[in-house]
């Protein structure tokens, strides 16, 4: 049985279920193995992630772990810039493209270096939101043919920032974002003597959709209206100024699903911008903001965590829709900036967690009936699940019901005593297996029966926090692919939802990615007793850099992999970063460490005292909380004891396999 069911099995069927091929973009694949490989520069050269873990692990690096695929990052780079520049010669555009990245969607250096790298020859960018990120930006731009963008609220040291950039040589163009901003720049870039390059951001008409799209609009937050773009106009030309007005800019929000949505902003964007030169403003560049998206499930639609366009096709239909607008009024096409920032990043970084503990609704609950059990209720649910053919699965299941039901209430007033609660709750659930296991493969199954499946999955606890790794996921029900990075020539024979280790009941991932809809459970493998790891990806852009401090479980562990041909596995470590130690981030919430330390002491030196504990017994637990004070915050987890519990688990799964 069991022979027949793994050869039954294969990689490609792997393939197909956790849709590698489909969200992966040709960077994802299943080696003959089972093993999840990377191709980090889509040229056939593979990097199995089990053996980057595997390599941490020997540099003392534990899961959960952020893997970087730098030459990922940097292909992505490259990958933006061929498209607009095979748009821009498809289209016979006269002017070029100058992108620039938003270091807000992950401003780890070795990121940005990476894109700035990747990036040299194309004159790629920067856009900086904040203080912090221009401090960024300044400092690792180093030519000044690349852009630099200032988007956000701007005080006045942001704007001294600015201009201190524009002292240095370097193209950066304030955008002025709110009216009174405009004000500030003319007073500072009067005071330091230095003229700005400006740029305007219009709240445009056009609508965006999906989770992030709320930046456009009457109610946007950002952006100026026609009358206070106008108004900007004459103050810049009584100021003098009207050759600094260089860019228009607008941004209608992330992870735009529909193309149809993109095209009508920058129709109405080009509209502002032609206008904005017959008015005799000198221009030179639009800016179409963010918003290219992410297939995250691979289904080619409007979905809100899909897109129903390609980066081919965004490129195109950008180019295309300026050049008609730009001609159709007689003016010169402007340079096209945007910030892309999820499509760049988000497909470089994987997330790993290691699964420790399968909590199991129906196994675990499993109890011993007796031949004849004493209570009625017992007996009713016996019988419900002996009497398999007589009545439909359905009525079978509303029965059942009915008596879990009733056996609350009896224990509840105090007819029935625990064990007679417990043997019908595992009947319960055993008649539940009973009508899922007899549901036909296809065909209509009314929406109870649907749902017995999620009911049934099983919960795999794994060693990370959703608020720490997955913000996203938590807050916005954003959706992630998630799959083994091994064991995928093995059949997955349990469904299951994940949670993780934090104290909340909403640190937990229950919705993955489906082509139909939205799957309430992923069918994964049974754990043997060993490491079991899932990959969580796509997690590059905002996730890996955003998390917050739940339960002060901090950072991750990261390892930074480069392709090398030279290397058996194809790849090396160029650099890791270790995670939090629990010193660290008590640190960011006010508590020192060792005055923790002298605390425990001065407690642990009146139980001495009090002779509650023997002196040598005393040092020993002072050392053990000195210890772990440097440690790291996540679970270590710890597998010799755990094979006798991980064993019956197995032979469980094998006797369902058999029903
Ligand atoms: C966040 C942001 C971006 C990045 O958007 P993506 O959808 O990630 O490309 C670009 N521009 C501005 C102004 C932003 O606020």
């Amino acid at each position: 049985m069991k022979t027949r069911k793994t050869t039954a099995w294969s990689p490609e069927k792997s393939v197909e279920l956790y849709g590698f091929g489909r969200w992966g973009g040709g960077h994802f694949s299943v080696d003959a193995k089972g093993f999840v490989q990377v191709h980090p520069a889509a040229d056939g050269r593979a990097i199995r992630i089990a053996d980057v873990v595997a390599e941490a692990k020997g540099k003392g690096l534990n899961a959960p772990f952020t893997i970087r695929f730098q030459d990922l990052l940097h292909k992505r780079v490259q990958r933006l810039n061929e498209v607009f520049a095979k748009a821009i010669a498809d289209e016979g555009y006269q002017g070029g493209y100058r992108g620039v990245f938003p270091i807000k969607v992950n401003q780890l250096r070795e990121v940005v270096e990476e894109i700035l790298d990747a990036g040299k020859p194309f004159d790629y960018g920067l856009e900086a939101g904040s203080k912090p990120e221009l401090m960024i930006g300044l400092a690792l731009h180093d030519d000044n043919a690349r852009l630099i963008v200032c988007n956000g609220y701007k005080d006045d040291d942001y704007i001294r920032m600015a201009l201190l950039g524009r002292r240095l040589g370097k193209k950066v163009i304030v955008v002025v974002e709110q009216f009174a901003e405009l004000d500030t720049i003319l007073r500072i870039s009067e005071e330091m003597k230095v003229e700005p390059m400006i740029g305007l951001r219009a709240k445009l008409n056009a609508r965006g959709e999906g989770k992030w799209a709320m930046s456009t609009g009457d109610n946007a937050k950002f952006g100026l209206t026609t009358a206070e773009i106008l108004a900007v106009c004459r103050k810049l030309e009584s100021a003098g100024l009207a050759h600094c007005l260089n860019l228009l800019h607008f941004h209608i929000g992330s992870q735009v699903p529909n193309i149809i949505t993109i095209k009508n902003a920058v129709i109405e964007a080009a509209r502002y911008y032609a206008q904005l030169v017959k008015l005799g403003f000198p221009m030179g560049y639009l800016d179409v903001g963010g918003g290219l998206g992410i297939d995250y499930d691979g289904s080619r639609t409007n979905f809100e965590s899909s897109m129903n366009y390609s980066m081919d096709e965004y490129a195109r239909d950008v180019v295309f829709n300026v050049k008609d607008v730009c001609q159709s009024m007689g003016v010169p096409v402007p340079d096209i900036v945007s910030e892309s920032g999820r499509a760049v990043t988000a497909p470089h970084s994987v997330l790993v967690v290691e699964v420790f503990e399968r909590i199991s609704k129906a196994e675990t609950q499993l109890v011993d009936i007796p031949a004849k059990p004493s209570h009625k209720v017992v007996e009713d649910m016996r019988a419900l699940l002996e009497a398999k053919g007589n009545y439909g699965r359905l009525e079978r299941f509303h029965d059942a019901i009915q008596r879990k039901e009733e056996a609350s209430t009896l224990f509840n007033l105090g007819f029935l005593d625990l064990q007679g609660r417990a043997q019908a709750e595992s009947l319960f659930w055993q008649i539940c297996r009973d009508i899922d296991a007899a549901a036909p493969t296809q065909g209509y199954q009314p929406e109870e029966l649907l749902d017995l499946k999620k009911l049934l999955a099983d919960q795999y606890v794994c060693n990370f926090s959703v608020f720490q790794s997955l913000l996203d996921h938590w807050a916005l029900k954003q959706l992630f692919p998630v799959a083994p990075i091994h064991r995928l020539h093995e059949k997955p024979s349990v469904n299951a939802t994940l949670v993780d280790i934090t104290c909340d009941s909403d640190g937990k991932i229950n919705q993955f990615i489906d082509l139909q809809d939205v799957r309430d459970y992923l069918p994964l493998h049974p754990l043997d007793g060993k490491p079991y790891y899932l990959g969580v990806f796509l997690v590059g852009a905002y996730q890996d850099i955003m998390g917050d401090l739940h339960n002060l479980f901090g950072r991750v562990n990261e390892v930074h992999v480069f392709l090398d041909d030279d290397e058996d596995d194809g790849f090396y470590i160029e650099d890791t970063i270790n995670g939090s130690r629990i010193s660290e981030v008590l640190a960011g919430v006010q508590y020192d460490a060792e005055d923790l330390c002298r605390r425990v002491k001065r407690q642990m030196d009146a139980a001495i005292r009090k002779d509650l504990v023997k002196p040598r017994e005393g040092i020993r637990l002072l050392e053990l909380y000195e210890s772990i004070v440097q440690d790291r915050t996540y679970l270590r987890v710890r597998y010799e004891d755990k094979k006798s519990r991980a064993a019956p688990a197995a032979r469980k799964t094998k006797r369902r396999g058999k029903s």
